[in-house]
Protein backbone atom coordinates (compact mmCIF):
# COMPACT_ATOMS: atom_id res chain seq x y z
CA UNK A 1 0.00 0.00 0.00
CA UNK A 2 1.37 3.40 -1.17
CA UNK A 3 0.97 6.75 0.30
CA UNK A 4 1.62 9.94 -1.39
CA UNK A 5 2.54 12.99 1.35
CA UNK A 6 2.69 17.05 0.42
CA UNK A 7 2.87 19.70 2.99
CA UNK A 8 1.67 23.22 2.52
CA UNK A 9 2.74 26.23 4.56
CA UNK A 10 5.22 26.32 7.47
CA UNK A 11 7.80 24.87 9.03
CA UNK A 12 5.29 22.91 11.53
CA UNK A 13 3.20 21.61 8.91
CA UNK A 14 7.32 20.26 7.37
CA UNK A 15 7.74 18.13 10.90
CA UNK A 16 4.48 17.10 11.36
CA UNK A 17 4.22 15.32 7.93
CA UNK A 18 7.24 13.78 8.31
CA UNK A 19 6.62 12.00 11.71
CA UNK A 20 3.35 10.91 10.17
CA UNK A 21 5.45 9.52 7.10
CA UNK A 22 8.27 7.85 9.88
CA UNK A 23 4.99 6.40 12.05
CA UNK A 24 3.26 5.04 8.81
CA UNK A 25 6.45 3.67 7.24
CA UNK A 26 7.05 2.18 10.46
CA UNK A 27 3.82 0.14 10.71
CA UNK A 28 4.70 -1.66 6.96
CA UNK A 29 3.00 1.60 4.87
CA UNK A 30 5.16 2.32 1.47
CA UNK A 31 5.92 5.74 0.46
CA UNK A 32 5.41 7.11 -3.15
CA UNK A 33 7.19 9.36 -5.00
CA UNK A 34 6.10 12.64 -6.80
CA UNK A 35 4.24 12.04 -9.38
CA UNK A 36 3.36 8.09 -9.11
CA UNK A 37 0.46 6.36 -8.16
CA UNK A 38 -0.63 5.83 -4.83
CA UNK A 39 -3.40 4.51 -2.87
CA UNK A 40 -3.63 6.72 -0.17
CA UNK A 41 -2.87 10.94 -0.25
CA UNK A 42 -1.99 12.89 2.73
CA UNK A 43 -2.23 16.56 2.20
CA UNK A 44 -1.11 18.45 5.19
CA UNK A 45 -2.73 22.04 4.08
CA UNK A 46 -2.66 25.31 5.35
CA UNK A 47 -5.09 28.59 5.85
CA UNK A 48 -3.16 31.16 6.60
CA UNK A 49 -3.61 33.26 3.45
CA UNK A 50 -6.65 32.57 0.40
CA UNK A 51 -3.88 31.56 -1.59
CA UNK A 52 -2.29 28.80 0.40
CA UNK A 53 -5.96 27.54 0.66
CA UNK A 54 -6.11 27.84 -3.00
CA UNK A 55 -3.05 25.72 -3.10
CA UNK A 56 -4.40 23.18 -0.54
CA UNK A 57 -7.23 23.10 -3.22
CA UNK A 58 -5.23 22.34 -6.13
CA UNK A 59 -3.12 20.03 -4.69
CA UNK A 60 -6.54 18.14 -3.80
CA UNK A 61 -7.80 17.59 -6.93
CA UNK A 62 -3.50 16.93 -8.43
CA UNK A 63 -3.64 14.09 -6.06
CA UNK A 64 -7.25 13.04 -7.42
CA UNK A 65 -5.73 13.15 -11.27
CA UNK A 66 -2.64 11.03 -10.09
CA UNK A 67 -4.29 8.74 -8.71
CA UNK A 68 -8.28 8.87 -9.15
CA UNK A 69 -9.02 5.59 -6.91
CA UNK A 70 -6.82 6.90 -4.33
CA UNK A 71 -8.33 8.13 -0.46
CA UNK A 72 -7.55 11.46 -0.06
CA UNK A 73 -7.07 12.78 3.60
CA UNK A 74 -6.66 16.77 3.90
CA UNK A 75 -5.20 17.82 6.71
CA UNK A 76 -4.36 20.61 8.72
CA UNK A 77 -5.15 24.13 8.99
CA UNK A 78 -7.53 24.06 6.04
CA UNK A 79 -9.27 21.03 6.73
CA UNK A 80 -10.34 22.73 10.27
CA UNK A 81 -11.39 25.58 8.72
CA UNK A 82 -12.17 25.43 5.14
CA UNK A 83 -15.23 23.72 3.85
CA UNK A 84 -15.97 22.01 0.65
CA UNK A 85 -12.34 20.94 -0.33
CA UNK A 86 -12.61 18.20 -2.22
CA UNK A 87 -11.30 15.04 -0.56
CA UNK A 88 -12.35 11.72 1.33
CA UNK A 89 -11.52 13.18 4.50
CA UNK A 90 -10.90 15.76 6.02
CA UNK A 91 -8.83 15.94 9.17
CA UNK A 92 -8.65 19.23 11.78
CA UNK A 93 -5.04 20.17 12.99
CA UNK A 94 -5.86 18.62 16.65
CA UNK A 95 -6.61 15.44 15.28
CA UNK A 96 -3.37 14.78 13.10
CA UNK A 97 -1.75 12.38 15.54
CA UNK A 98 -4.87 10.12 15.17
CA UNK A 99 -3.70 9.69 11.28
CA UNK A 100 -2.06 6.60 11.68
CA UNK A 101 -4.27 5.07 13.92
CA UNK A 102 -7.03 5.99 11.64
CA UNK A 103 -5.08 4.34 8.40
CA UNK A 104 -4.14 1.31 10.19
CA UNK A 105 -7.79 1.12 10.86
CA UNK A 106 -9.03 1.19 7.36
CA UNK A 107 -6.43 0.04 5.03
CA UNK A 108 -5.17 -2.76 7.09
CA UNK A 109 -2.02 -3.80 5.46
CA UNK A 110 -0.51 -7.10 6.41
CA UNK A 111 3.81 -6.41 5.94
CA UNK A 112 6.02 -5.83 8.54
CA UNK A 113 7.07 -2.78 9.76
CA UNK A 114 10.01 -0.94 7.05
CA UNK A 115 12.26 1.01 8.34
CA UNK A 116 11.65 5.04 7.62
CA UNK A 117 14.28 6.28 5.32
CA UNK A 118 15.95 9.85 6.28
CA UNK A 119 14.79 12.16 3.72
CA UNK A 120 17.44 14.97 4.44
CA UNK A 121 20.17 14.55 6.42
CA UNK A 122 21.47 17.97 6.81
CA UNK A 123 18.83 20.19 9.04
CA UNK A 124 16.21 18.60 10.65
CA UNK A 125 13.20 20.71 12.15
CA UNK A 126 11.89 19.68 15.59
CA UNK A 127 8.85 21.00 16.90
CA UNK A 128 8.48 22.04 20.54
CA UNK A 129 5.42 23.94 20.39
CA UNK A 130 2.24 23.97 19.16
CA UNK A 131 -0.65 26.70 19.70
CA UNK A 132 -1.16 30.97 20.10
CA UNK A 133 -3.60 33.22 21.29
CA UNK A 134 -1.77 36.24 20.43
CA UNK A 135 -5.17 36.87 18.06
CA UNK A 136 -3.01 39.25 15.92
CA UNK A 137 -6.02 40.81 14.24
CA UNK A 138 -5.04 39.22 10.73
CA UNK A 139 -4.30 36.27 11.54
CA UNK A 140 -6.16 32.98 11.73
CA UNK A 141 -3.57 30.93 13.54
CA UNK A 142 -5.41 31.46 17.12
CA UNK A 143 -8.65 30.12 15.78
CA UNK A 144 -6.95 27.19 14.21
CA UNK A 145 -4.44 26.56 17.16
CA UNK A 146 -5.54 28.16 20.29
CA UNK A 147 -4.62 25.22 22.48
CA UNK A 148 -1.21 25.71 23.89
CA UNK A 149 1.35 22.30 24.09
CA UNK A 150 4.64 22.60 24.34
CA UNK A 151 6.66 18.90 24.24
CA UNK A 152 8.65 17.38 27.14
CA UNK A 153 12.11 18.51 27.76
CA UNK A 154 13.26 15.27 27.89
CA UNK A 155 11.52 13.45 24.96
CA UNK A 156 13.09 16.64 23.05
CA UNK A 157 16.64 15.85 24.28
CA UNK A 158 16.21 12.20 23.21
CA UNK A 159 14.70 13.08 19.69
CA UNK A 160 17.96 15.54 19.39
CA UNK A 161 20.03 12.60 20.50
CA UNK A 162 18.83 10.49 17.66
CA UNK A 163 18.63 12.67 14.84
CA UNK A 164 22.33 13.26 15.84
CA UNK A 165 23.22 9.14 15.53
CA UNK A 166 21.36 9.31 11.70
CA UNK A 167 23.85 11.85 10.96
CA UNK A 168 21.83 15.26 11.44
CA UNK A 169 24.32 18.30 11.41
CA UNK A 170 21.72 20.77 12.27
CA UNK A 171 18.40 20.93 14.10
CA UNK A 172 15.45 24.16 13.94
CA UNK A 173 13.64 24.23 16.52
CA UNK A 174 10.07 25.49 15.40
CA UNK A 175 6.57 25.87 17.27
CA UNK A 176 3.72 27.95 16.25
CA UNK A 177 4.95 30.49 18.71
CA UNK A 178 7.97 29.21 19.36
CA UNK A 179 8.84 31.92 22.24
CA UNK A 180 6.10 30.62 24.52
CA UNK A 181 7.74 27.26 25.12
CA UNK A 182 7.10 26.12 28.74
CA UNK A 183 7.00 22.75 29.75
CA UNK A 184 7.63 22.11 33.68
CA UNK A 185 8.83 25.30 33.98
CA UNK A 186 11.53 25.16 31.76
CA UNK A 187 10.95 28.04 28.99
CA UNK A 188 12.68 28.10 25.39
CA UNK A 189 16.25 29.50 26.65
CA UNK A 190 16.55 26.20 29.05
CA UNK A 191 15.18 23.91 27.05
CA UNK A 192 17.92 24.93 24.33
CA UNK A 193 20.50 24.87 27.05
CA UNK A 194 19.65 21.55 28.39
CA UNK A 195 20.05 20.75 23.98
CA UNK A 196 23.41 22.30 24.41
CA UNK A 197 24.57 20.68 27.39
CA UNK A 198 22.92 16.83 26.49
CA UNK A 199 23.47 16.08 22.86
CA UNK A 200 26.27 16.93 20.60
CA UNK A 201 23.85 17.92 17.95
CA UNK A 202 26.43 20.58 16.26
CA UNK A 203 24.01 23.61 15.30
CA UNK A 204 21.09 25.28 16.86
CA UNK A 205 19.06 27.36 14.84
CA UNK A 206 15.37 28.48 16.56
CA UNK A 207 13.23 28.91 13.55
CA UNK A 208 11.06 32.39 14.47
CA UNK A 209 10.42 34.49 17.88
CA UNK A 210 8.50 37.01 18.62
CA UNK A 211 9.76 40.68 19.78
CA UNK A 212 8.03 40.86 23.33
CA UNK A 213 9.51 36.38 23.63
CA UNK A 214 13.09 37.44 23.40
CA UNK A 215 14.60 37.08 26.95
CA UNK A 216 18.53 38.61 27.68
CA UNK A 217 19.37 34.88 28.76
CA UNK A 218 17.70 33.75 25.50
CA UNK A 219 20.31 36.24 23.54
CA UNK A 220 22.90 35.31 25.60
CA UNK A 221 22.93 31.94 24.50
CA UNK A 222 23.19 32.42 21.04
CA UNK A 223 27.29 33.17 21.69
CA UNK A 224 27.90 29.65 22.35
CA UNK A 225 29.86 28.36 18.83
CA UNK A 226 26.88 25.86 18.84
CA UNK A 227 24.22 27.66 18.00
CA UNK A 228 23.45 29.52 15.22
CA UNK A 229 23.99 33.21 14.62
CA UNK A 230 20.57 34.11 13.62
CA UNK A 231 17.13 35.38 14.80
CA UNK A 232 14.07 35.64 12.55
CA UNK A 233 11.85 38.10 14.38
CA UNK A 234 8.74 38.75 12.90
CA UNK A 235 8.21 42.63 12.48
CA UNK A 236 5.03 42.75 10.17
CA UNK A 237 4.71 46.63 10.09
CA UNK A 238 7.08 49.33 10.71
CA UNK A 239 4.60 51.78 11.73
CA UNK A 240 3.31 52.34 15.60
CA UNK A 241 -0.21 52.84 14.12
CA UNK A 242 0.00 49.63 11.93
CA UNK A 243 1.24 47.44 14.45
CA UNK A 244 -1.33 48.55 17.05
CA UNK A 245 -4.11 47.41 14.22
CA UNK A 246 -2.29 44.32 14.32
CA UNK A 247 -2.67 44.00 17.85
CA UNK A 248 0.94 43.35 17.79
CA UNK A 249 2.34 44.31 21.75
CA UNK A 250 5.58 46.74 20.58
CA UNK A 251 6.07 49.55 18.99
CA UNK A 252 8.89 50.28 16.25
CA UNK A 253 10.93 51.82 19.24
CA UNK A 254 10.67 48.91 21.26
CA UNK A 255 11.44 46.62 18.36
CA UNK A 256 14.71 48.69 17.34
CA UNK A 257 16.20 48.93 20.44
CA UNK A 258 15.80 44.96 20.71
CA UNK A 259 17.02 44.75 17.57
CA UNK A 260 20.63 47.21 19.00
CA UNK A 261 20.78 44.84 21.72
CA UNK A 262 21.29 41.72 20.27
CA UNK A 263 23.61 42.95 17.29
CA UNK A 264 25.78 44.19 20.05
CA UNK A 265 25.59 40.79 22.16
CA UNK A 266 26.47 38.74 19.16
CA UNK A 267 28.25 40.71 16.29
CA UNK A 268 27.94 39.61 12.75
CA UNK A 269 24.29 38.02 13.47
CA UNK A 270 21.97 37.31 10.53
CA UNK A 271 18.31 39.18 11.71
CA UNK A 272 15.41 38.59 9.32
CA UNK A 273 11.69 39.51 9.22
CA UNK A 274 8.53 38.72 8.28
CA UNK A 275 6.39 42.03 6.79
CA UNK A 276 2.76 42.83 5.65
CA UNK A 277 2.37 44.76 2.74
CA UNK A 278 -0.94 46.75 2.49
CA UNK A 279 -2.98 46.16 6.13
CA UNK A 280 -6.40 47.58 6.38
CA UNK A 281 -5.44 51.23 7.38
CA UNK A 282 -1.86 51.53 5.61
CA UNK A 283 -2.05 54.52 4.11
CA UNK A 284 1.14 56.07 1.84
CA UNK A 285 2.45 58.36 5.01
CA UNK A 286 2.04 55.10 7.14
CA UNK A 287 3.78 52.54 4.09
CA UNK A 288 6.24 55.38 3.62
CA UNK A 289 7.19 55.60 7.38
CA UNK A 290 6.93 51.67 7.69
CA UNK A 291 9.72 51.41 4.73
CA UNK A 292 12.03 54.00 6.21
CA UNK A 293 11.97 51.88 9.44
CA UNK A 294 12.63 48.96 8.12
CA UNK A 295 15.97 50.13 5.76
CA UNK A 296 16.83 51.99 9.21
CA UNK A 297 16.73 48.82 10.69
CA UNK A 298 18.18 46.58 8.13
CA UNK A 299 17.59 42.98 7.97
CA UNK A 300 19.52 40.40 5.86
CA UNK A 301 16.31 38.57 4.56
CA UNK A 302 12.62 39.51 4.56
CA UNK A 303 9.49 37.49 3.81
CA UNK A 304 7.00 40.06 2.03
CA UNK A 305 3.12 39.31 2.43
CA UNK A 306 0.29 40.96 0.42
CA UNK A 307 -2.17 41.34 3.05
CA UNK A 308 -4.44 38.53 2.67
CA UNK A 309 -8.09 39.19 4.54
CA UNK A 310 -8.89 35.46 6.32
CA UNK A 311 -12.77 35.86 7.14
CA UNK A 312 -12.85 35.23 11.02
CA UNK A 313 -10.19 37.51 11.89
CA UNK A 314 -10.96 41.03 12.80
CA UNK A 315 -8.29 42.53 9.77
CA UNK A 316 -11.42 40.77 7.45
CA UNK A 317 -13.89 43.97 7.58
CA UNK A 318 -11.57 46.30 8.66
CA UNK A 319 -11.77 49.77 7.61
CA UNK A 320 -9.27 51.50 5.25
CA UNK A 321 -8.95 48.36 3.46
CA UNK A 322 -6.05 49.13 0.74
CA UNK A 323 -6.33 48.44 -2.92
CA UNK A 324 -5.52 44.91 -4.37
CA UNK A 325 -2.97 46.59 -6.96
CA UNK A 326 -1.45 48.86 -4.44
CA UNK A 327 -0.80 46.02 -1.83
CA UNK A 328 1.05 44.32 -5.21
CA UNK A 329 3.09 47.78 -5.65
CA UNK A 330 3.89 48.19 -2.07
CA UNK A 331 5.05 44.30 -1.76
CA UNK A 332 7.49 45.07 -5.18
CA UNK A 333 8.70 47.78 -3.19
CA UNK A 334 9.36 45.79 -0.17
CA UNK A 335 11.39 43.21 -2.05
CA UNK A 336 13.16 45.37 -4.08
CA UNK A 337 14.58 46.75 -0.82
CA UNK A 338 14.86 43.38 0.82
CA UNK A 339 17.33 42.17 -2.19
CA UNK A 340 19.48 45.01 -1.48
CA UNK A 341 19.37 44.95 2.11
CA UNK A 342 20.43 40.79 1.60
CA UNK A 343 22.95 41.73 -0.79
CA UNK A 344 24.69 44.70 1.79
CA UNK A 345 24.55 41.89 4.30
CA UNK A 346 26.11 39.18 2.07
CA UNK A 347 28.88 42.23 0.98
CA UNK A 348 29.84 42.53 4.47
CA UNK A 349 30.21 39.41 4.96
CA UNK A 350 32.93 38.74 2.20
CA UNK A 351 36.39 38.36 3.51
CA UNK A 352 34.84 37.29 7.21
CA UNK A 353 35.54 33.47 7.95
CA UNK A 354 31.90 31.73 8.30
CA UNK A 355 31.07 28.53 9.35
CA UNK A 356 28.98 26.81 6.87
CA UNK A 357 26.94 23.58 6.27
CA UNK A 358 26.42 22.25 2.62
CA UNK A 359 23.17 20.74 1.83
CA UNK A 360 22.50 19.76 -1.66
CA UNK A 361 23.74 20.55 -5.21
CA UNK A 362 21.70 22.87 -7.11
CA UNK A 363 20.11 22.79 -10.91
CA UNK A 364 23.42 25.06 -12.00
CA UNK A 365 26.09 22.51 -10.03
CA UNK A 366 26.30 24.46 -7.42
CA UNK A 367 26.78 22.48 -4.07
CA UNK A 368 24.69 24.86 -1.64
CA UNK A 369 24.57 25.31 2.07
CA UNK A 370 24.10 27.94 5.01
CA UNK A 371 26.34 29.69 7.01
CA UNK A 372 25.87 29.76 10.53
CA UNK A 373 23.95 33.54 10.19
CA UNK A 374 21.72 32.29 7.28
CA UNK A 375 23.20 33.41 4.22
CA UNK A 376 23.27 31.28 1.34
CA UNK A 377 26.58 29.86 -0.09
CA UNK A 378 27.15 28.42 -2.85
CA UNK A 379 30.54 27.04 -4.45
CA UNK A 380 31.57 24.80 -7.40
CA UNK A 381 34.50 23.58 -5.23
CA UNK A 382 34.98 19.86 -3.87
CA UNK A 383 33.37 19.57 -0.27
CA UNK A 384 32.18 17.24 1.94
CA UNK A 385 27.98 17.41 2.30
CA UNK A 386 26.58 17.71 6.16
CA UNK A 387 29.80 18.89 8.07
CA UNK A 388 31.03 22.36 9.39
CA UNK A 389 33.43 23.81 7.12
CA UNK A 390 35.05 27.19 7.79
CA UNK A 391 35.34 28.99 4.62
CA UNK A 392 36.34 32.87 3.45
CA UNK A 393 34.28 33.88 0.23
CA UNK A 394 35.73 36.49 -1.67
CA UNK A 395 32.52 37.31 -3.39
CA UNK A 396 28.43 37.69 -2.98
CA UNK A 397 25.91 37.55 -5.39
CA UNK A 398 22.18 37.69 -5.37
CA UNK A 399 22.45 38.02 -1.62
CA UNK A 400 24.31 34.78 -1.43
CA UNK A 401 28.12 34.23 -0.56
CA UNK A 402 30.14 32.79 -3.42
CA UNK A 403 33.09 30.27 -2.39
S1 LIG B 1 1.69 35.67 17.33
FE1 LIG B 1 0.15 36.61 16.01
S2 LIG B 1 0.87 36.12 13.93
FE2 LIG B 1 1.93 34.71 15.31
S3 LIG B 1 0.61 32.87 15.36
FE3 LIG B 1 0.02 34.16 17.09
S4 LIG B 1 -1.69 35.38 16.32
FE4 LIG B 1 -0.64 34.55 14.53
Amino acid sequence: MKIWYHTLGCKVNQYETEKLRIALEKAGYHTAEDGAPFDIGIINSCAVTETAVAKTRAAVRKARETSPGAFIIAAGCAAGFCGGLPCDLAVPPEEKDGIPELVKQRFPVAEGPLSPALRERTRAVVKIQDGCSQFCSYCIIPYLRNRFSSADPAEVVEEVQALCRNGFCEIVLTGIRLGSYRAGGVSLEGLTELLLEKTDIRRIRLSSVEAWEITPGLVGLLSDSRMAKHLHIPLQSGSARVLKAMNRPYTPEEYESLIQNVRKQVPGIGVTTDVIAGFPGETEELFEEGLRFIEKTGFSRMHIFPFSPRRGTRAWDMPGQVDRQVKKERAARLRGLAAEMQQRFADLNTGVPQEAIFENTDKNGFLRGYTSNYLEILTKRECPVNTPVTVTCREAKNGALIW
